[in-house]
């Protein structure tokens, strides 16, 4: 059996591994790590990360922070403030690069929480019609943490940058006035980092909404901590506990994260999916697509492979978010495109559910289907306004290299309301649960 152990930014000297990193990889992480949250763990340390590769092992990467996920001017000027200026004005620094961050991308905070008669249910995100988001205050941390993650305001101690809701009967009480809302999805954080006896309490109330058809969980503790489903005290009860999802006719999807396939060639992240499997769960995958960490096609036709084989089902390929270190992570669209076609064209059908490349954004998920002559065709998997999903649409560049969709402007005016921004939805207080969603 193995037990937990995770590592802060002040444990490093503790991490054994280490010692193979130079002075100056080292004092990078210390710099990178003020701005962005560290954490990893003794199972990533011991079973991912191939040390003899590091430090461009993929693993890696994804776990400790680097140099380049800064600019130039935020690393100087913490590596001088961090000598030089008093607590408080380098507290205040730190504050100010993180504000510059774009830390609320898709509106994270302010945007698309539901009404219940009145009330704003924190905590949630009504932004599809179908799915409503639920962040339990327990998942607001996770197993380790990816040094990309778009929820890195999270993790960090700032005020105003978490979004949690306590109590799970807001949303029941919402799911039973809004009979079309099929799908709940719990996010963080990891919703697993929570206790069989905690989910419970925001699990089972949910069992009891007729109306709810799917429950979803966001997790990457098939990558961070297998054990959970696996040797951990309570993955009995746990186990126990998800498989109430299926037997009160429910599906439950577990939304696993995995970055790259060396993620699940574990034997106990093996078994952990098998057990999952067992008591009704089905496993679907999604990760964004990194620079320096899943960037080649065979990389991803091989991981979309080896999920199928295992009897996951391939969802999303996503593009990394505009907020922190997207400048260091992201790819061109063209670049995207090429990487998710030549991995589908190396595989069999049922690996070709796996959508992509999408960008998740603040009025919606859009999908690149194509690009030709500097025309982009684009569509929406997911809108605002449901009545714009599914439909193509095209876009032009603004610049050389477009790699997010603000770098893309309308190709012409048919094509102007797919262009509209949250601010207008705002304007129009177009809102779930408040009026009804007409435009
Ligand atoms: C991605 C997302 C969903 C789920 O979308 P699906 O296409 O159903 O997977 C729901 N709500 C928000 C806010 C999302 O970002
Ligand atoms: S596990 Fe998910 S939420 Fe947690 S740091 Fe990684 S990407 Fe972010």
């Amino acid at each position: 059996m193995s037990k937990f152990k995770s590592y802060n930014i002040n444990q490093l000297d503790k991490i054994p591994q280490l010692m193979l990193l130079d002075h100056r990889q080292m004092e990078d992480i210390r710099i990178v790590s003020e701005i962005y949250p560290f954490k990893t763990n003794n199972y990533v340390l011991e079973n991912l990360i191939n040390w003899t590769n590091v430090p461009d092992d993929p693993i890696f990467r994804l776990n400790f922070p680097h140099k380049e996920m800064l600019t130039e001017l935020h690393y100087d000027q913490l590596k001088w403030g961090m000598r030089n200026m008093d607590e408080v004005s380098y507290r205040n620094l730190i504050h100010d690069i993180r504000l510059s961050l774009n830390p609320h991308p898709a509106g994270q905070v302010d945007h698309n929480t539901p009404y219940f008669l009145g009330e704003k249910l924190e905590g949630m995100q009504h932004k599809y019609r179908n799915t409503i988001l639920f962040f339990p205050s327990h998942s607001q941390t996770c197993h380790a943490y990816c040094t990309f993650c778009f929820r890195w305001p999270q993790f960090v101690n700032e005020p105003g940058f978490k979004m949690q809701a306590k109590e799970i009967d807001p949303l029941v009480a919402y799911l039973r006035a809004n009979p079309y809302i099929s799908d709940v999805l719990l996010t963080g954080g990891d919703p697993m980092v929570m206790s069989p006896r905690i989910l419970a309490n925001y699990l089972l109330p949910l069992l009891e909404v007729k109306s709810l058809k799917v429950i979803r969980i966001g997790t990457k503790s098939l990558s961070y901590w297998p054990h959970k489903f696996v040797t951990d005290p309570e993955k009995d009860e746990l186990l126990q506990l998800l498989g109430k999802v299926s037997a009160a006719g429910k599906h439950l999807a577990i939304m696993a994260h995995f970055n790259h396939y060396v993620e699940f060639e574990t034997a106990v992240a093996q078994e952990a999916i098998f057990n999952l499997r067992k008591i009704g769960a089905e496993i679907r995958t999604q990760a964004p697509l990194l620079r320096n960490i899943n960037n080649k096609v065979r990389i991803w036709s091989t991981m979309w492979e080896r999920q199928v084989q295992l009897g996951c089902v391939p969802y999303y390929m996503f593009l990394p978010r505009d907020t922190g270190a997207q400048h260091y992570f992201a790819e061109s669209l063209e670049t995207a495109l090429h990487i998710y076609r030549g991995a589908v064209q190396l595989t069999g059908g049922l690996c070709r559910t796996a959508r992509g490349p999408v960008m998740s954004m603040t009025t919606g998920k859009v999908e690149l289907l194509d690009i030709e002559d500097d025309v982009y065709q684009l569509r929406f998997l997911q809108h605002r306004n449901s009545a714009l999903a599914f439909k193509t649409f095209r876009a032009r560049g603004r610049n050389e290299q477009p790699k997010w969709f603000d770098d893309l402007a309308c190709h012409d005016e048919r094509y102007r309301e797919f262009f509209a921004d949250q601010d207008d939805y705002d304007r129009n207080e177009v809102q779930y649960g408040n009026i009804s969603l007409q435009l």
